[in-house]
Formats: structure tokens, C-alpha cells, sequence
């Protein structure tokens, strides 16, 4: 909390700076939901699960035909306190879930619900579920342990069903709409529109407190399609709004985001103009009048990303290879999510596990302890810093 305090004192000196004074005071707030999710109620069998700490974002609609279940939860403990609530508030069960965006943070906690349930996910999405590789499938059945055995021989693709821009769920006299917003980078990205009480998930783009994602590879969306998606979303005029990350927010937040987005953009811009070089606007590039905001270290990605999108430029490419590697663990970090091995020679090597990095030996990565032996195979993105820890495929801890 102390460093958060020293942040917002700091944001709010800034927010007085010359150069942009013409920019209103944005609330200074902390901008964090709280230590626990809450299950909150928007509307009749309407509900939000928010997030601890601006983990993901979920929605419930309960129907008499169901429950229809927007995003999945950001981890399993989430997941399962979804299903908890869930069962709270209905007998009903699940049997349609709508992916919002193709990130394990929405999507991960879908095993959980099926079979029994039907994924419901855009085209795009739906072309990655039918590439899963075999590892990825193997990760994605053993999320939930007490779920591995109904899923045995399945994979998403089995239980899926794929929209192309819109789509609507009659069910029991609730009509829910599905809007997809054209995104050439981040795939996914369906809002969810309830009409009938004015509720919206917003997806990707509906933003609050939170100083966006977009990274140079795209894969978090441009500031150019987040503009698009909140035009299209802000025209419903939502009365509450879902985003996929952090508090509750409505219409006001949306076209604060579009405005948040213009500055961002119009800084890089004349920065460019003067003739700055990236690594210097990088440097000098900072949103600070939005004072209080979470993810202030997302700066730098987004400075280079408008860089890109000011010059046409597509997303960065970076070439990925895959190695082979053995050695016995010296050092584990985060419960398992990084571990260090010695592989030989003195090489150190530090690695990642992901969420659909698919784990042999031992039940899962909070199972790692040093002094095991492991064989690994991971993916190297070239030009890397390998201190940041290479994302694993599959790990193999050896008797
Ligand atoms: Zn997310």
C-alpha cells in the first residue's frame, strides 16, 4: 500500500504538468478491486464476479434454460468460487460458456464446466481450439484434477459451437447478444449485451482504471481497434458494464478510455514529429494524468505500440525456438510458476510454466522441489532476456 500511496502523490504532481493542463483531473482513486472477488447482483439473474486484486472479470446470467457463463475465472481457485456463487443464487446448471477473449485468464477455467456445458467462441477463437497442439490439450484436461477424468479423449473443439460477428441466445425469455468487433490481432474480443437491463460485459476494451495491455506483438489488441470496439459498445449506451479486468464501470468509463487513448496517442505523436528516436520517447512517454491507475509499468509497451500503429506497421514477429533441455532443479520461485535448473556445465537456466504448459510426473507445478531431475522442452523467443524464464511446452519430472 505505502508504494501505491508515494504513486498516486506522484500522478497527481504530474497531472498538473503544463504540457497537458488541458486534460481533467481523472479520479484518483485506487483504482484496484478488492482483496477478495465479489458476486455481485446487476440486474434480475444478472450477476458479476469481480475479481481480487483486477484478476479477471466474470459474468453470470441465470435462465431458466441454464446458466449462461461469460469468461471462466483467472485461475481455479476462481473458478471454483465461481461455480460456488453460482450455485448460491440457482439450481441451474451451466451450459453455455461465452469466451470473451482467447487469453488462459478467460478461458482457462473452461474445463471445469464440461462436458455439459457448450463453448461459445468467435471463429477466430474457434480456429485456434481446433490447432490446440496435443500438450496443450493434455495441459487443458488436467487444469481441474477432479475434472481429468470426465474429459478423457476430449478436447474444446468437442463442445463448441462458433459465431462469426453476432449471434443471439433466446433462452427462457432473456435475450443475450453477442457482439464481435472485427480485432486483426487479438482474437476473440465478444462483448456480451443484455438489452433488456442495460448490462454489458464489455470485453476487451472496457478498460477502468487500468492503464490498457496493448503490447508491440498485437497480442493484447492496437489502440486503434480498442477505439473502434468502444465506439461500437459506447452507442449501446450500457448502464453497467463488466470489464475483463477491474471494478464495475458504465458508459462514463468507456468514453474515458477514449479519451485516455487519444492523449496516448497524441503524445507519441508529437514526440514523433519533434523527431524523437522510440528508445527516447519510450523514455518520456508516461499517461500520469490518470493518476492512481493500476499497471503503470504497461508505459513502455504502449509507447512502442503506438509507435508501431502511428507508421502502419503490423505487430512485431518474433521468431520462437523450440529446444530440448535436462537438469535438476536449483531454485523455484512463485509456487512452481518459475524454476531454475542446472543443466550442466554450470548452465543455468531459468524457466516458466504457463497455462497450457503440460506437466509430467508430478500433479502439478506447486509439486516442483529442488534436487529433481526434469527433462523439458521450451520455447525461445529470439532476442529474449532468458532472465525473464522461457515459457515451458512440456516438463517431464523423473522418478
Ligand atoms: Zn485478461
Amino acid at each position: 500500500m505505502q508504494g501505491l500511496l508515494k504513486f498516486a502523490v506522484a500522478g497527481l504532481l504530474a497531472l498538473c504538468a503544463p504540457a497537458f493542463a488541458a486534460i481533467a483531473c481523472a479520479t484518483t482513486a485506487f483504482a484496484m478491486t478488492g482483496d477478495r472477488a465479489e458476486f455481485v447482483k446487476l440486474a434480475d439473474d444478472v450477476y458479476a464476479y469481480v475479481g481480487k486484486k483486477n484478476d479477471a472479470n466474470a459474468m453470470v446470467i441465470v435462465t431458466s434454460q441454464g446458466v449462461v457463463l461469460v469468461d471462466t475465472g483467472n485461475n481455479q481457485p476462481d473458478t471454483r468460487d465461481i461455480a460456488a456463487k453460482i450455485r448460491s443464487v440457482t439450481d441451474q446448471p451451466v451450459r453455455w460458456i461465452v469466451v470473451t477473449q482467447y487469453h488462459g485468464d478467460h478461458f482457462g477455467g473452461s474445463p471445469y464446466f464440461l462436458p455439459g456445458a457448450t463453448l461459445i467462441v468467435h471463429d477466430r477463437v474457434a480456429k485456434e481450439l481446433n490447432a490446440m497442439k496435443p500438450h496443450q490439450v493434455k495441459a487443458w484436461r488436467k487444469r481441474f484434477p477432479e475434472r481429468e477424468q470426465a474429459l478423457a479423449g476430449l478436447a474444446p473443439k468437442d463442445m463448441m459451437m462458433n459465431i462469426p460477428d453476432r449471434m443471439t441466445l433466446n433462452l427462457g425469455g432473456k435475450r443475450i447478444e453477442l457482439i464481435y468487433i472485427d480485432d486483426a490481432y487479438n482474437i476473440g474480443d465478444l462483448a456480451v449485451w443484455l438489452s433488456d437491463s442495460g448490462v454489458m460485459h464489455g470485453s476487451f476494451a472496457a478498460y477502468k482504471d487500468r492503464h490498457p495491455d496493448i503490447r508491440p506483438d498485437y497480442s493484447h489488441g492496437t489502440t486503434v481497434t480498442m477505439l473502434k470496439q468502444l465506439e461500437a459498445l459506447i452507442a449501446l449506451k450500457p448502464r453497467v458494464v463488466v470489464p475483463s479486468h477491474g471494478p464495475l464501470s458504465d458508459v462514463k468509463d468507456l468514453t474515458n478510455m477514449v479519451d485516455y487513448l487519444m492523449l496516448g496517442r497524441q503524445k507519441v505523436r508529437v514526440m514523433m514529429q519533434k523527431g524523437l528516436p522510440l528508445p527516447e520517447i519510450i523514455k518520456q512517454f508516461h499517461m500520469n494524468e490518470y493518476a492512481g491507475w493500476d499497471r503503470t509499468s504497461h508505459f513502455d509497451w504502449m509507447a512502442e505500440t503506438i509507435h508501431r500503429e502511428l507508421q502502419g506497421l503490423g505487430p512485431i514477429v518474433v521468431k520462437i525456438i523450440e529446444r530440448d533441455t535436462k537438469g535438476v532443479i536449483t531454485k523455484i520461485t512463485e509456487e512452481g510458476r518459475y524454476f531454475t535448473i542446472d543443466a550442466g556445465g554450470g548452465k543455468e537456466l531459468r524457466l516458466r510454466v504457463a497455462s497450457d504448459s503440460n506437466i509430467e510426473g508430478v500433479p502439478d507445478r506447486t509439486h516442483f522441489k529442488v534436487g529433481q531431475k526434469i527433462v523439458a522442452n521450451y520455447e525461445e523467443p529470439q532476442g529474449f532476456n532468458p532472465a525473464l524464464g522461457y515459457d515451458v511446452i512440456e516438463v517431464t519430472v523423473q522418478p
